[in-house]
């Protein structure tokens, strides 16, 4: 047997191939009885976001990977993948045991899986993998956190802990998912298991707190296509989902994606012995076709909840126990009603990964540093950046100006404040105020923003990305912020983004913008339509923007691919004055939002200003205007009519 075992490490470089530990050494000569257990890739990640790489490849037969540690993921590519591309790696027998999976972020786009076994081409035979006794810790990559690809796999008795996604059993047959604890803990989009295909098992897995809806429900059980061809999703037939626990959770999915193309319906299937017991959503099941091929048996649900299946269910009263071990848990008498074992987590996350290894967290938050008094003056706060540590707030002084003459690159997670009364006054003779590069985040307090002495030439913004790809996810928040006076030359907006760099959460709250040339949030730079975006959640609160010539917010992700939740908008209690009527405005909308997929807007006042347009594309996006009033604008511009406005009224005053 081969064993590699190290306590040396991968970290903070990246592989120039594309495998990192590849069980083989070349395609003809395959590793098989081995074993890799004890080693550790961390934040190991190509620069170009989009590059993609794998960090673990396992072909062969009878291979063991265990006790690893595999956390920072951030390019495009699956963290652990199990190959079946040659007739050598099939029916293979690996086990995949006992690892950590750290944290992975949002990538924003397909390619962002953790562990995926198989592809569509080779789904039709057998891995016979066992995955067993591993923690998944915040994959938040995509919505496949495991894309289990083909057939006789085995997940038990693993661990998911807030990971915004779901184990989907996307090809391949006769899978058994079974004792695997899935802890949302009401993050949002946190998701439980997807069913697809023929013959699989779901049982006596745990699942709780978990948030996500459509394909991310704690349980879906999809649509096929008839015939589908192996890439896309064959029907569900011959499914068992008996004894499993849905705590807290908010959506269980039945036919999920029915269309005209996924149009058939799972078949042969029961759902046995399943306790659903919830308060959070009311009306936990949403049923999209017709469930007549699903069995329904003995499950128990809480008789609060509503309930669009006619037999098969025991309602019982909504009670929920800390068990001694501190796990929610229904009452003992209806775990024995459906023979479920202990409540018990079956691995902890200090048994997972290399031993020798902390399990740190990188995320730096904003505020958690110290803080440095800085003095009015040219260029005293990139001297004060300069000393400040990840985490820091540079504080000024009220009224002091503030003048930036050379280029300001933000690399750390910093917090720029005046504490109270007056604000400080910021200005920048550059192009641009504050670049933030990888690594770095900013946060914007209590300041007051003026173009004035910006040069006199088009396109400079307060705030720019990198220019380059950014593979690390950035936060901007902008608070109690008066931007004034972005008008010396023509599109100079607040925020400009560049290609392949992507937003955690961009929040605008309780700030002011008047006389801005170009847009405050420009996001519109993945124009390939491959289901990329720029930014993940988009935050406008209690703000006015006033004179804006350009969108205030220009949001694009086009595409039909189905594999992220965002981009997600919510826009509360804004009023938007003379906004998005610049003749350089090509959206000609005062916001305009492309693809996003989750967006509320509520309690916003326009007055004269050009439309809210929206295109609504593919993933039954939900989009929501209400409590909002449009004084001599003309309303909301859609491609469709699947938004929802409630107590919207137009007025030519
Ligand atoms: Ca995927």
């Amino acid at each position: 047997m081969n064993t590699l075992t190290s306590q040396d490490f991968f970290k903070n470089g990246h592989t120039p191939t594309s495998e990192v530990i590849s069980f083989r050494k070349d395609k003809d000569h395959l590793a098989s009885h081995s074993r890799v257990h004890n080693c550790v890739i961390d934040n190991y990640n190509n620069p170009e976001r989009f590059e993609s790489d794998t960090w673990v490849a396992i072909y062969g037969r009878h291979n063991s990977f265990d006790h690893n540690s595999l956390t920072g993921k951030r390019n495009r590519g699956v963290t652990l993948a199990v190959r079946l591309n040659t007739e050598e790696s099939r029916e293979n027998y690996h086990e995949i045991k006992n690892n950590y999976f750290g944290p992975r972020q949002n990538l924003g786009s397909n390619g962002g899986e953790t562990l995926r076994i198989g592809t569509s081409h080779y789904s039709l035979t057998n891995s016979n993998t066992v995955v067993e006794g591993n923690y998944f810790d915040r994959c938040n990559g995509e919505h496949e956190i495991i894309s289990n690809k083909s057939g006789s796999n085995i997940f038990r008795n693993n661990v998911f802990f807030e990971c915004r996604g779901t184990l989907t059993m996307r090809h391949g047959q006769h899978t058994l998912v079974e004792n695997n604890y899935f802890f949302g803990n009401r993050k949002p989009n946190t998701g439980g298991i997807r069913v697809i295909n023929e013959y699989q098992t779901v049982r006596n897995n745990y699942l709780y707190g978990l948030t996500g809806y459509r394909f991310r429900g704690a349980l879906v059980v999809m649509n096929g296509v008839p015939n589908s061809p192996l890439n896309r999703y064959n029907q569900v037939v011959d499914a068992k989902i008996e004894g499993n626990l849905v705590m807290d959770c908010d959506h269980v999915q039945l036919c999920a994606g029915s269309d005209e193309e996924r149009s058939a319906i799972p078949v042969g299937t029961v759902m046995a012995r399943n306790i659903f017991m919830g308060n959070t959503n009311l009306s936990p099941f949403t049923i999209y076709d017709d469930i007549s091929g699903i069995t329904f048996r003995e499950n128990i649900i809480n008789k609060e909840a509503i309930l669009p299946i006619k037999k098969g269910f025991e309602k019982v009263g909504y009670n929920v126990i800390k068990n001694e071990k501190g796990i929610s848990t229904p009452d003992p008498d209806l775990l024995q009603q459906i023979n479920f074992p202990e409540v018990s987590v079956p691995v902890s996350k200090d048994e997972t990964g290399a031993g020798y290894y902390t399990k740190t967290d990188l995320e730096v938050g904003f505020g958690s540093g110290q803080v440095i008094p800085v003095s009015p003056g040219t260029n005293t706060l990139i001297e004060a950046f300069g000393k400040s540590n990840p985490g820091d707030i540079l504080q000024l002084e009220g009224e002091g100006k503030y003048l930036i003459t050379k280029d300001f690159t933000i690399d750390h997670t910093v917090s720029i404040t005046t504490p109270a009364g007056p604000a400080a006054n910021v200005l920048s003779e550059k192009a641009s105020f504050f670049r933030i590069e990888n690594e770095g985040a900013l946060e914007l307090v209590n300041l007051r923003i003026d173009g004035s002495e910006s040069p006199d030439q088009p396109g400079n913004a307060v705030v720019t990305t990198s220019k380059y790809s950014m593979n690390r996810n950035y936060r901007l928040f902008v608070r109690n912020c008066v931007v004034v006076d972005l008008d010396v030359n023509h599109s100079f907006d607040f925020l400009r983004i560049y290609q392949h760099t992507m937003a955690d959460t961009l929040l605008i709250e309780g700030s002011r913008f008047t006389n801005v040339t170009g847009a405050v949030l420009s996001l519109d730079r993945e124009v390939e339509d491959l289901g990329i975006y720029n930014v993940e959640d988009v935050i406008v609160t209690n703000s006015v923007f006033e004179k804006v010539q350009g969108p205030v917010v220009n949001l694009y992700r086009g595409g039909t691919d189905e594999s992220t939740f965002g981009p997600i908008v919510r826009a509360e209690n804004n009023r938007f004055i003379d906004c998005g009527r610049g003749k350089r405005n090509k959206t000609k909308a005062s916001l305009k939002f492309h693809g996003v997929q989750n967006m509320l807007i509520e309690g916003c006042t326009w007055q004269n200003s050009a439309p809210l347009t929206l295109y609504l594309t593919n993933g039954e996006p939900i989009a929501i205007v209400k409590n909002s009033e449009f004084r001599q604008t003309p309303g909301i511009v859609s491609n469709n009519d699947q938004f929802t406005t409630e107590n919207i009224t137009l007025t030519d005053e």
